[in-house]
């Protein structure tokens, strides 16, 4: 999973908070800080960012940590809700600060519907940009927008060729010349030509250049004088590491650049460097690209990024995706309940329901909090989704009360009165007490997500305005 260490030593960072049974005192926030820090730093992100989120979670939460201390644990028999509350607070200032470092001021430039949208996609030679560019071109295209390519990189050999290729296969128009040796003239003619054709989404590919070149640097920005675009996409190398804060700086002085596209997040890439540029451009991210296919595209949420880093699942993300499985009213209660950390085992069902119609597996079972790795569909969905099938057909074996949480399989579940439930259940449903087992233990997963999520805050009203 993309920057799984760097998730997996935030989270280690953050439960050490839960473990102090008294107080969180200075010394702790110290020690949180830290790891966080220096966490942040193994996995490329830029120092300066990091001493600044060190410092913005330091003035938050100082006055809290200060107060708590002053009280004596001892004596108090609040102590307990007050220190627990307190690493609470922490935690969800760590998590705002995280958000706060992807999530710069500037807003990502909405696509509009009936006219003609140029976008100038600048990067490195390398960045994955031609394939971002059929993957954007793709994303738009099938979800109804009428979309065409320019090549205007007269400067790669075989550049033309790619794109053609690609746009070919995705029946996508395009436009570019063998001959023509100008590449401003060729994205003027072209975008000129789309304008006219009445095309919504009308992508331009630049020459794909290193720093140093001055020469290359000066032609994009006359392309982009030329054309006028409404969002200019800078792509750029998960892989890079540090090196991309200098690069995407050197972009940002010549062409203003509006969006980010960070790729191969899917490899062994640190990711922090690419994930930190966007504060050198001071430009978001919208997406992420996470393999070669035209389909590893994702778009790209801060919020929904904190929360699967951290391991809290992407709810925001699953909401989203549910759009349309699901009407408002019940969305808005769902959230509402899962805000309050409560999750039934029918919720768990009714959220299988949804994932069975939404596809593609992999993403979606993905953003279910709590959801274990094997779960999670790796060649073909076929096997996966016959896991959920069998799951579902254990809860349609359970009474109301125990679908409903009124019984506790958890905590009881060495009861004779459980263990013959699940005997039950396994019976009616055709499968093994140890498969119901199962469903039990990744219910129990979920349920302490959702409750802790509901906690923390990541979840409910106060979440969704942040966006
Ligand atoms: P350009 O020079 O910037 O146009 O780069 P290309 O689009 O030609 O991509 C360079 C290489 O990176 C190609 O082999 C791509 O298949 C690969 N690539 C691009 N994006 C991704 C990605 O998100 N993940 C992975 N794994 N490879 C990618």
């Amino acid at each position: 999973m993309v920057l799984a260490e760097l998730g997996g030593k935030l989270r280690d960072s953050l439960r050490k908070l839960h473990t102090h049974s008294g107080h969180v005192t200075q010394s702790h926030l110290k020690d949180l800080l830290g790891d966080i820090s220096r966490a942040l730093i193994e996995s490329d992100v830029n120092v300066k960012l990091v001493m600044e989120l060190r410092n913005n979670v330091n003035d938050k939460v100082q006055t809290l940590i200060d107060e708590d201390e002053e009280k004596d644990s001892s004596k108090n028999s609040d102590a307990d809700r007050r220190a627990s509350q307190v690493s609470k607070h922490v935690q969800k200032v760590v998590v705002e600060e995280l958000v706060q470092l992807l999530q710069p001021q500037r807003k990502p430039y909405v696509m509009k519907r009936g006219k003609a949208n140029v976008v100038l996609f600048v990067g490195l030679q390398g960045a994955g940009k031609t394939t971002t560019i059929a993957k954007f071109a793709n994303y738009y295209q099938r979800r109804g927008w009428k979309t065409a390519m320019v090549c205007a990189d007269t400067f790669r050999a075989g550049a033309f060729d790619q794109l053609k290729q690609n746009a070919t296969k995705l029946r996508v128009p395009f436009y570019g010349s063998y001959t023509q040796a100008d590449p401003v003239a060729i994205a003027e003619e072209g975008v000129d030509q789309f304008c006219k054709e009445g095309y919504e989404v009308i992508i331009v590919d630049t020459s794909g250049r290193h720093r140093q070149e001055a020469g290359l640097l000066d032609e994009m920005a006359e392309i982009a004088d030329a054309v006028a675009p409404d969002n200019t996409v800078l792509v750029m190398d998960a892989t890079q590491g540090q090196a991309v804060f200098d690069q995407a700086s050197a972009f940002s002085n010549v062409v203003d650049v509006g969006s980010v596209i960070i790729t191969k997040l899917d490899g062994h890439a640190k990711g922090g460097g690419a994930l930190s540029a966007v504060a050198a451009t001071e430009s978001p991210i919208i997406f992420l690209g996470s393999g070669e296919h035209f389909d590893d595209l994702d778009p790209f949420n801060a919020q929904s990024f904190v929360s699967k880093l951290l391991g809290f699942g992407d709810v925001r993300g699953l909401m989203e995706a549910m759009n349309g499985q699901t009407d408002k009213k019940t969305q808005e209660e769902m959230m509402e309940k899962f805000s309050k950390g409560e999750f039934t085992l029918r919720d768990m069902y009714s959220q299988f329901q949804r994932v069975m119609n939404m596809g593609p597996m992999s993403k979606v079972m993905g953003m279910m909090p709590g959801m274990p790795e094997y779960l999670i569909p790796k060649n073909g969905d076929d096997q996966s989704t016959s896991r959920l099938k069998k799951f579902m057909y254990m809860m349609d074996s359970m009474t109301d009360a125990e679908l409903d949480g009124k019984v506790d399989f958890i905590t009881d579940k060495n009861a004779d009165h459980v263990k013959s439930r699940i005997r039950r259940i396994a019976a009616g449903s055709g499968t093994h007490p140890k498969e119901v087992m199962m469903l039990l233990q990744v219910y129990k997963q979920f349920e302490g997500m959702v409750s802790k999520m509901g906690k923390s805050g990541m979840i409910g009203k106060d979440a969704q305005a942040k966006q």
